[in-house]
């Protein structure tokens, strides 16, 4: 049976990229896109050729997250290359294309979901490693929409916060990733105590290893968790790469440990 061509195109597109990572959360707010960001540079620190897939629709971060808000990606008819941000590391956001990265996305369901596709379908990365696909949270339309396209060899990082509360997001991500058919590569815990700027000693804020407790209860992986750590978020504020500028840091060091587990 033919192959409809956009499915032929996506098709060429993904079988050059070795491993697709999803990185997914229950909600808004956990840190996903900040655990992205910081898994793709990591991996592309590595060595590897990594490629960071922005489709959160209604806040994408990575204009900000690597400071080229007002960026142009490259376009041609048919596709749509993504802006190099390293040797090794290329990225590409929906927020590359809106006209004002603050103005809120306000679409209409099946526009919605024709963007994500068209985005993912017309974006050529070539040969990559890792494509590391900062997904919209939840379990609604639009991460089943990005799931579909990427298909099988999809592989989940599912983010959470360490809070009871949120334990049953992640056990509704972790069902959603398995109810696909996809593998669920793990669970990260973000925001998992608190490390003092001045003496690096970590406080637990909230009560620790919710992620950790829910991974073996689902019998995922736990790939590690991640501190709350103001230097994180002043580099996302800031827009330059934490992982680059602090390597020896706890918190990049927690951060690799996830990418190593990857
Ligand atoms: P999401 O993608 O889940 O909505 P973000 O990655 O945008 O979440 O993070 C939300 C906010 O929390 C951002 O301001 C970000 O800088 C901050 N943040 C995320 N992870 C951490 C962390 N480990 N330590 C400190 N701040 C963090």
């Amino acid at each position: 049976e033919a192959l409809d061509p956009r499915e032929e195109k996506l098709a060429k597109t993904l079988s050059r990229i070795k491993r697709l990572i999803v990185v997914l959360s229950g909600k808004g707010g956990v840190g996903k896109s900040t655990v992205a960001a910081n898994l793709a540079v990591a991996l592309s620190l590595a060595e590897k050729n990594v490629g960071l897939l922005d489709v959160d629709i209604h806040g994408p971060s990575v204009p900000r997250l690597f400071s080229l808000q007002g960026t142009q990606p490259h376009a041609e008819t048919t596709h749509m290359e993504p802006v190099p941000w390293s040797k090794r590391l290329s990225l590409m956001s929906l927020g590359f294309m809106l006209p004002d990265a603050y103005q809120a996305v306000i679409w209409r369901g099946p526009v919605k979901m024709g963007a994500i596709r068209q985005f993912i379908e017309d974006v050529s990365w070539g040969e990559l490693d890792y494509l590391v696909v900062d997904c919209p949270p939840g379990t609604g339309d639009e991460p089943l929409s990005v799931m579909q396209l990427l298909g099988q060899r999809a592989e989940a990082v599912i983010v959470t916060t360490p809070q009871a509360v949120a334990v049953d997001d992640v056990r509704r991500s972790v069902s959603f990733v398995h109810e696909m058919g996809n593998r669920v590569l793990g669970v990260v815990e973000n925001m998992s105590g608190f490390v003092c700027s001045h003496c690096e000693q970590v406080t637990n804020i909230f009560s620790t290893g919710g992620g950790e407790r829910l991974a073996a209860e689902m019998g995922v992986p736990f790939l590690g968790r991640i501190p709350l750590d103001p230097e994180l978020a002043r580099a996302g504020d800031e827009g330059y790469a934490f992982m680059k500028v602090h390597p020896e840091h706890p918190t990049a060091k927690a951060v690799q440990t996830v990418a190593d587990a990857v």
